[in-house]
This record gives structure tokens, sequence and C-alpha cells, in this order.
């Protein structure tokens, strides 16, 4: 049908000169229609679609690109695509070249940052083509911008998550294999201990006891970080099964009641029934556990916890607000790096561990702070119907 009604625009287009002011007048309120509708239909996109002169400026943009590129209606006019995308021009001096055909023919598909109105990662897609009729004006490209941020971002994520594992299996093998040493530099410590009993009395001896306790404690030391690494690391598949994430933060909860009192802690958890999630339960106390031990050491002085809930269409959400210290700007990006500490007896696995157990139950881990002022983190989790509903679609 669309195609019938070209053909025939196509034909009162070909007799331009034979119309009278009705027939004409009727055939612009045929193109307005015709391009109302075209519009619409592009303004419904998700992609971002212009049309670029030679020399950059913007003659058309859809509703998408106006808002990928942070632009009012109205700003369009004498816009550039070179001023929008720095690089971009650069990177084109070729397909600009009106002499070379070949290279005008070249269709450019690349990514670019853009940081205003919000940090996006789009990639961009260019295609050149010639209007009818408009003479050495003619060339256009046709520009498609796709917002690829979060494809990006689940990406990196999930490479993340594969370097750290994969380093974490190798230092879970090193720490193991330093078991065996350590055992038997233990007992060869007790052999001398028992030698030196039996030299008892002189000054020599007693000096030398004392050296053979601090040996022992200090093996018991790395023994207790090499037992705690391997615990907290050790990779293990959650083991899922539906579960109230309400319920496994009041067990938590419980357990730390001792330590909340004694800090001064007030605690305030939302009571609402949330949907239930697939997780691991003891990975999960896990989670809950290493958060909450960090919001109560961040309020020295004592404060106040609030735990709220929420929920959408695809996920729960927990979120922990401390009062307590907040985080340092050049801080917050580093605190997921294992070993990365603030406090003097910190081991600095906590957040890295939640993270990883995050990640398995396909969630994920986010965290906002103001110093002094004090931390939010987010948990989140997806909903158990809405996995349903992804493996029928
Ligand atoms: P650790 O608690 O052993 O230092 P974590 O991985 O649990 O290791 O935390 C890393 C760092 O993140 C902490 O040393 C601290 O600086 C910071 N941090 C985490 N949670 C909070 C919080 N709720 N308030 C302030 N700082 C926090
Ligand atoms: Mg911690």
């Amino acid at each position: 049908m669309a195609g019938k009604k070209h053909s025939s625009l196509d034909r009162v287009l070909g007799r331009l000169d034979a119309l009278d002011s009705v027939n004409l007048a009727n055939l612009v309120q045929r193109l307005a229609r015709e391009r109302a509708l075209f519009e619409e239909i592009f303004n419904t996109l998700q992609e971002g679609i212009l049309v670029v002169r030679d020399n950059g400026a913007i003659e058309y943009a859809n509703a998408s690109a106006h808002r990928l590129i942070g632009l009012g209606n109205d700003e369009l006019a004498g816009q550039t695509l070179w001023r929008l995308v720095p690089g971009l021009h650069t990177s084109l001096s070729g397909a600009l070249d009106e002499q070379a055909e070949i290279d005008s023919a070249s269709v450019v598909a690349r990514e670019f940052e853009l940081s205003y109105p919000e940090p996006r990662i789009v990639r961009l897609y260019m295609v050149p083509f010639r209007v009818a009729g408009a003479g050495a004006q003619s060339r256009r490209f046709a520009v498609i911008l796709s917002d690829i941020t979060k494809e990006k971002q689940s990406t990196e994520a999930r490479i993340e998550s594969e370097r750290t594992s994969s380093i974490l299996l190798l230092a879970a093998g090193v720490a193991h294999e330093l078991g065996n040493p350590l055992n038997s530099l233990n007992i060869h410590l007790q052999l001398i201990e028992r030698k030196l009993k039996k030299l008892k009395g002189s000054p020599e001896s007693e000096a030398l006891a004392e050296s053979v306790q601090v040996c022992r404690d200090e093996v018991a030391r790395l023994d207790g970080i090499i037992t705690n690494f391997l615990d907290a690391i050790r990779p293990r598949a959650p083991d899922l099964s539906e579960t109230n994430l309400m319920d496994v933060l009041a067990d938590v909860l419980r357990f730390q009641q001792r330590e909340i009192a004694d800090r001064g802690i007030e605690v305030e958890a939302e009571s609402s029934t949330l949907p239930i999630v697939l997780a691991d339960r003891n990975q999960l106390k896990q989670v809950f556990f290493n958060i909450t031990k960090n919001a109560m050491e961040a309020m020295g002085g004592g404060g106040k916890l609030k735990i709220k809930t929420r929920v959408d269409d695809d996920f729960v959400y927990l979120l922990f607000a401390d009062s307590g210290s907040g985080i340092k700007q050049e801080d917050l990006i580093r605190l997921f790096e294992p070993y990365y500490t603030t406090k003097a007896g910190g081991h600095g696995l906590g957040l890295m561990i939640a993270q990883r157990i995050m990640r398995e139950h396909g969630g994920q881990i986010g965290l906002e702070s103001k110093e002094s002022i004090g931390t939010v983190v987010t948990l989140q989790f997806p909903r158990k119907d809405r996995r349903v509903r992804m493996l029928q679609s």
C-alpha cells in the first residue's frame, strides 16, 4: 500500500509545473502529512537519528538524538556534529573528501563517550547519501546513535569478575600451599622449645625461649590470616533457593545484637514483605554481615543504621544507610579492591566478597557516600518472578 502511494506521489512530483494552485496546495498538504508520519516514526525509535551535512551542520535530529546529546528542540540550528562529538571530524577526513568517491561511500562505526547531559557510551553509525537535485551541496550523512552504556558496563563487569576470580583461585592455591611449611615450622619450634626446657636455668636459654615463643605466635598469626583468607575467598557457586531477604537480615542482626548495643547503635529496619528472591542463604548472610559490620565500624561514637527496602518490576533493593564517617571521594573508587582498607585492623576483603556474591546472584552492590554525613550501601537483587519471565520469553 505504501509503495503504491509513493509511486502516485512520484507521478505527481514529475508533473510539478503542470499543477494548478489547488492541486499544489493539496500536494503540499499531502507532503506535510507524509513528513509528519515519518517524523512520528522516527521519534518512536530508541536510536538517535541525525541528518548531517558535509560541514557537520545538523539538519534533522529525532527525539532520541535530542535526548542523547542533550539538546533542546530549538537548539539545533547552527550546531555541528563535529562540535558535539570531539574527535569525530578528525577521524572522518577520508570520508569527507569530496574527491574520494570510494572513501565517501564508506560507513563509519565507532564508539564515543558523552559526558553531557549524563555520562553515556554511544555507538555511532554513519552512512553517506545524496539528496537528489541538490547539486554540489547534495551530500548528507545519516547518523544513527545507539546508547550502549548498559551493554558496555555488563561486559566490563563480566571481565572484571573473571579477572578477580582467576586471581583469587591462584591466591587460594598459594595460600593453601603455605599451610604445609607453616605446619613444619610449628613442629620444629615445638621441638626447640622442648630441648630448651631441658637446658633450663641459663640466661641464654631463657632469651632463646622468648624468641621461640615470638616465632610460634607469629606462625599462629600467619596461620590465622591464611585460614581467614581461604574461608573468605574460596569461590563457591551459590546454592540457590527461594529466600525471604528480611528473614536472613533478621538472623544477621540478631547475631550482631550484642555488638550493636555495645557500640550504642540504633538499628531501624523497615518491616515490609518483599518479593521472594533466589539466593544462597549463607552467602547472603556473609554479605549482610560485612555491610552491617562496616556500618558499625564507621559509627565510632554511636549512630543510626537505617535499613530500607524498595521494589520495582525487576528488582528488590535493600539499602543500608549509616550515619557514620562517610567515605572520601578518592577512596570510594577503590573500596572493592581486595585488601583495600582504611582501618588499622582491617583486612579489606569484606566489600570485595560482598560484590562477588552479589554478582553471582545476578545482583549488584553500589555505594554512595558523603564525608561526615554517612554512607548508603545498595544491594540489588533480581526478583524471582522476573527470572521466570525471562526464561519464558
Ligand atoms: P575492611 O572493613 O576490612 O576495611 P572492607 O572491604 O569491608 O574492608 O571495606 C573497605 C573499606 O571501605 C573500609 O576500610 C572503609 O574505609 C570503607 N567502608 C566500607 N563501608 C563503609 C561505611 N559504611 N562507612 C564508611 N566507610 C566504609
Ligand atoms: Mg569490612
